[in-house]
């Protein structure tokens, strides 16, 4: 069953989102050669618990330990937070973050480079960003789930780049996850019909080769079958009666720290 938010309910989701906008400009500044992901865990965690009435939505979610997903080069999603994984220079970190304020989720998911990266995976983030941008377009009422998937492909199509199938986006609500899925992949048309306020996690994540992948021992963490790099951008966005309303920004009228 697919819910429907109220105006209401939508700003809060806003302001939980806000917060996450907030934690990746602050973060960016740690995500630096040798720092670990542990300490970029414990960094976030703070951050959000600064915010009164708010949470980490990741952390024990299903029984994950940490309270954001850290996942570095070839690591698609899911990576666990550790004070024994440093950042190289070089680097692509992709930081998933979940805000539960008030008893609303947020979520989205920002790609770091540690410093310069060479031009290949300088490609792969901007691709996979201009990806999630056109999705995001693609949310208005009226069209359908498939539609946003489509966007993706129309972005992604002739760069090589391969479209993780087997992850998508979804529902965001009381909790993280609901109902509908949002895949990377699809056909104008297709798909339940976006209607105003529905909440969705828009969510590309592209690898520089394989649309495939597979879990590590550690039960999380997921790569890329190949082993080339995957970037992942995500935000949580309200579909409106007119434009598509991004959540995960800066609140208006704030002025963001980078
Ligand atoms: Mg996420
Ligand atoms: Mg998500």
């Amino acid at each position: 069953m697919i819910h429907l938010k109220t105006p209401d309910e939508i700003s809060v989701i806003a302001k939980g989102g806000a917060i996450i906008a907030g934690l990746f400009g602050e973060v960016e500044g740690c995500v630096v050669p040798g720092a670990n992901t542990r300490d970029l865990d414990v960094f976030c965690d703070e951050y959000i618990r600064a915010h009164a009435g708010a949470e980490p939505a990741f952390k024990g979610l299903y029984g994950f330990t940490g309270s954001v997903c850290t996942s570095i080069n070839e690591e698609v999603v899911h990576g666990i937070p550790s004070p024994d994984r440093r950042l190289a220079l070089g680097d692509i970190i992709s930081i998933d973050v979940g805000v539960k304020l008030d008893g609303w989720c947020s979520d989205s998911a920002w790609t770091f480079a540690v410093g310069d990266v060479d031009a290949e995976t300088q490609h792969l983030l901007a691709v996979t960003e201009q990806a999630l941008e056109a999705a995001i377009e693609a949310a208005t009422s009226g069209n359908h789930v498939g539609d946003i998937g489509a966007a993706v492909m129309s972005v992604v199509s002739g760069t090589g780049f391969g479209i993780i199938a087997d992850l998508v986006g979804h529902g965001v609500g009381r909790v993280v996850h609901e109902e509908p899925q949002v895949p990377n992949l699809g056909q104008p048309g297709v798909g339940p019909l976006l209607r105003a306020g529905m909440v969705l996690a828009i969510e590309p994540m592209i690898s520089l080769g394989s649309d495939q992948i597979r879990t590590l021992d550690d039960r999380w963490t997921v790569v890329t079958a190949d082993g080339t790099r995957a970037a992942h951008f995500e935000h949580t966005v309200a579909v409106t009666e007119s434009s598509p309303r991004v959540l995960t920004v800066a609140a208006e009228g704030v002025v963001s720290p980078t």
